[in-house]
């Protein structure tokens, strides 16, 4: 099985950063245990990540430590693609997994696309 651990510590991690607001980010949402902000490379229209506040590599590790969280978020996902105008025409949620997922960014989060058709299955 692919290792899904990375190694980015979490001082040295970007969306820690934007957490802390130590980095800048567009952020559209937050409470107390997710933030959502703009993708800064947006791939569709409506590009936004929704992270949790806590520190986990990916969705494996929050899976088995807070499973409930992983619910909580999709509650944020989906609210926000009401707000965006998205529950009509259809969105993507994405959430890449390690080095074959096309993870880049080691701390958990989903993606909400949306605004365009999309394409399946994902390159
Ligand atoms: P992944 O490839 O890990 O699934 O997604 C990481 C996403 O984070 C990418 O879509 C990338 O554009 C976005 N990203 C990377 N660095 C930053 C940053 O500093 N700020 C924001 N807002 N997005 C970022
Ligand atoms: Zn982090």
């Amino acid at each position: 099985m692919a290792d899904t651990s990375g190694s980015q510590k979490t001082e040295d991690c970007i969306f820690c950063k934007i957490v802390a607001g130590e980095l800048p980010a567009e952020v559209v949402y937050k409470d107390d245990e997710t933030v959502a902000f703009a993708d800064i490379n947006p791939a569709a229209p409506v590009h936004l990540l929704v992270i949790p506040r806590k520190h986990y590599t990916n969705v494996v590790e929050a899976a088995a430590d807070d499973p409930a969280l992983i619910g909580r978020m999709l509650a944020v996902l989906t609210r926000l693609a009401g707000e965006k105008g998205l529950l009509e025409d259809g969105f993507r949620i994405v959430c890449n997994t390690g080095t074959r997922g096309g993870q880049s960014v080691p701390h958990l989060h989903f993606h909400l696309l949306g605004g365009r058709s999309m394409a399946w299955p994902p390159g």
